[in-house]
C-alpha cells in the first residue's frame, strides 16, 4: 500500500476544511493554539510507515489520554474494573452528569470524563508513585522519555472544571470514589494535560495495532484479549456522543480529544494519529475525522 501517495491525496481533500469548526477555548493555554494545524502519521505494524504536515508540533493530548489510564487500571485489576464502571457507549457529551444519577453513580464507559474520573481514582489507590508511574508508561510505550505533563494547562482545567468537580462529588456521593475529590481531580487533570505529537501518539498506539496485541511497557502487562477489549470500546465509546456517525465514517478504533488530536488503529497492520484543532460540535476535530474517513475509503482498510 502506498501510503505516501494516499497521505498526499487526503491532504489537498481535506484542505478546504482548514478554518471550519472551533478550537477548545474553556482554557487560555489550548485557545492560544494556532487553530489551523493539520498533521497526520500513521506506522504500520512491520515498520513502514508515512506523515505529512504539523506531525512533530506537540499539543495536548487530553482525553486520548483515557486510552492509556483504561489501559494501566485493566492491567492492575482486571475484570474487577467492571464493577466500578461499565462498557456501553453513552450517546452524551463528554461531560455529561445525567447518566450518572440515573445508573447510580456507575458511569457508562472509561472513555467520558465520569468513567476516566473513576479509573484516575482506581490508580491513585493502586499505584504507589501515580504521577511518576503514569507519565513513565506513556514514554515507554511512545519510546520517547521527553514526553511530560503540561503544568499550565492541568492547574487552569482545575479552575474552570465545575462540571468535572460536580461528576467527582457525584461519584463520591454514590461511594464510587475511594480518593480525596481534589487529589482524584488532580490527577485527572494531570492526565489529560499530557503533550505528545503525532509521532508520538502514533507510535502509543502501535501495540493496540500489532498482530500479537498482547503487550509489556514497565508496569504495564496486557494480554491479548485485554488489548482486543480496549479497542473495541475505542471503537464504541471513543468519540463520546459521535461514536456512531464515526463508526459509520471510518471505521477504525480511536480516540479523540478535544485537543484536537484523534489515534486510531487497523488492528494486525496500523496505527495513525492526526492533530487539528478546529473541531466540530461534538468535540471531534474536523479535519482529523475527515481525513480518516478518506484514509479508510482509499485504502480499503477498514474493521469493516
Ligand atoms: N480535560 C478535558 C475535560 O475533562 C478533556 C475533554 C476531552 O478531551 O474530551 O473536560
Amino acid at each position: 500500500m502506498d501510503y505516501n501517495r494516499i497521505l498526499t491525496e487526503i491532504a489537498v481533500e481535506v484542505e478546504p476544511l482548514r478554518t471550519v469548526g472551533q478550537q477548545a477555548s474553556y482554557i487560555p493555554a489550548l485557545a492560544r493554539v494556532n487553530p489551523d494545524r493539520f498533521g497526520i502519521c500513521l506506522l504500520t505494524t512491520d515498520g513502514g510507515g508515512a506523515e505529512l504536515g504539523d506531525v512533530g508540533e506537540r499539543f495536548s493530548i487530553q482525553s486520548v489520554t483515557k486510552v492509556f489510564s483504561l489501559s494501566m487500571a485493566l492491567s492492575l485489576k482486571g475484570e474487577a474494573l467492571w464493577e466500578r464502571v461499565g462498557k456501553e457507549p453513552s450517546g452524551s457529551a463528554f461531560n455529561s452528569l445525567i447518566q450518572l444519577e440515573l445508573d447510580h453513580g456507575i458511569p457508562r464507559n472509561p472513555f467520558i470524563n465520569a468513567g476516566a474520573i473513576v479509573v484516575a481514582d482506581v490508580l491513585l489507590s493502586e499505584l504507589s508513585d501515580p504521577e511518576g508511574e503514569y507519565i513513565d508508561f506513556i514514554r515507554r510505550i511512545s519510546g520517547d522519555p521527553t514526553v511530560g505533563y503540561d503544568r499550565e494547562v492541568a492547574a487552569s482545567e482545575r479552575t474552570t472544571g465545575y462540571v468535572n468537580a460536580a461528576i467527582a462529588n457525584m461519584l463520591k456521593y454514590y461511594g464510587n470514589l475511594q480518593n480525596d475529590i481534589e487529589d482524584v481531580l488532580r490527577f485527572y487533570f494531570l492526565q489529560c494535560s499530557v503533550k505528545m505529537d503525532c509521532r508520538q501518539l502514533a507510535q502509543s498506539f502501535l501495540p493496540f495495532a500489532d498482530r500479537n496485541r498482547e503487550f509489556s511497557f514497565g508496569g504495564v502487562s496486557l494480554t491479548y484479549s485485554q488489548v482486543k477489549r480496549i479497542n473495541a470500546i475505542m471503537q464504541t465509546c471513543g468519540f463520546y456522543n459521535d461514536a456512531g456517525e464515526y463508526s459509520y465514517l471510518v471505521g477504525l478504533p480511536g480516540k479523540s480529544g478535544v485537543g484536537g488530536g484523534i489515534a486510531a488503529v487497523y488492528p494486525g497492520r496500523y496505527a495513525v494519529a492526526t492533530w487539528s484543532p478546529r473541531l466540530n460540535e461534538k468535540g471531534n476535530s474536523v479535519m482529523g475525522m475527515k481525513a480518516l474517513e478518506l484514509l479508510t475509503s482509499y485504502t480499503h482498510e477498514s474493521i469493516f
